[in-house]
């Protein structure tokens, strides 16, 4: 009889992304292990990034608390965890790409000009309820703006969102710019990206050849990572994300958004929210057990 070929898949690749600027509160926990329930149900691999582009509110000490959190929690990762700071390189090469299709510009605008746009009535705001860049300061020609980069006084770069949503657009052949989310009961349904709900976003900061979105997106593909999860809060964060894989060329993931931990006054839990962090319960004599009994952890099958 013929030998019955051995069919292997790849096994699915998750991975908690903390921001080391403050020690992980519950709502950290539940994202580390929602993840990690669907990696270990799915057999699959558990990745720890470590999300310290911001150099000036990362730590050490909270990199260090976040390490010895998820193993108080019992939930393992894959060694060696990447660090964002290490991946500035990576991180120009997909700037420089985009800059190659004349997609951001060097922005001139500083933060108080923003803000008195909005004194003229532009008061349309970002997701993240930043106001939205006015794009009426003097914008170089995206031919100079690969200079920029190599400047002693280096500028953010911004895209130039209406003419990235056309180029994606080319890229789709018309197809609308979606992506996938997973529910929690498993079944995957296909949503409207809206990137240009982010107006002219800054794509590299000033200080670091990066920014959240860039980064996340760049380190998502170069991890192979299959399904992104992580709280609503960064829902609306997915449609710029969906639209930089589009024009990097990246590797399309599947998106679970769980629902946020909300403090007692209904807001999201925030770093400062000093009773819900880890370290503080541990302290203070709780089991881990307690901890995760406390949570409502919906992991999809994937
Ligand atoms: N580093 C981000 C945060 O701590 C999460 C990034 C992500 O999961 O995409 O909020």
């Amino acid at each position: 009889m013929p030998a019955v070929p051995v069919l292997r898949f790849a096994p699915p690749v998750l991975r908690f992304a903390p921001s080391p600027n403050g020690p992980l509160h519950l709502g950290h926990v539940l994202s580390a292990l929602v993840g990690y329930r669907m990696a270990q149900r799915a057999g699959g691999r558990y990745l720890l990034r470590i999300e310290d582009i911001d150099l000036t509110r990362s730590r050490e000490e909270h990199i260090a608390g976040i390490e010895t959190d998820l193993a108080w929690l019992g939930i393992a990762f894959e060694q060696p965890v990447l660090r964002q700071s290490t991946r500035f390189p990576a991180y120009w090469e997909a700037a420089r790409k985009l800059l190659g299709l004349g997609l951001l510009y060097p922005s001139f605008a500083t933060r108080s000009e923003i803000n008195a746009s909005e004194a003229d009535g532009a008061t349309a705001r970002d997701p993240d309820g930043a106001p939205l860049f006015p794009n009426r300061s003097k914008r170089p020609a995206a031919k100079d703006a690969e200079r920029y980069l190599e400047d002693d006084n280096p500028r953010a770069l911004r895209i130039d969102m209406a003419r990235a949503v056309g180029m994606a657009r080319e890229r789709l052949e018309g197809a609308p710019l979606t992506f996938r989310e997973i529910a929690p009961d498993g079944v995957i349904k296909t949503h409207l990206a809206h990137p240009e709900r982010w107006g002219d976003a800054v794509i590299v900061r000033k200080e670091v050849p990066a920014s959240y979105h860039l980064a996340v997106v760049v380190d998502d593909a170069a991890q192979g990572v299959t399904h992104v999860t992580r709280g609503q809060d960064l829902l609306a964060a997915t449609g710029i994300h969906r639209l930089l894989q589009v024009l990097l060329e990246l590797p399309e993931p599947v998106y679970h958004h769980h629902a946020l931990i909300l403090s007692p006054n209904g807001r999201k839990l925030s770093k400062s929210a000093g009773a819900s962090a880890l370290a503080a319960l541990r302290q203070a004599g709780a089991a881990p057990q307690t901890v995760i009994a406390g949570l409502t952890i919906n992991p999809p099958p994937i």
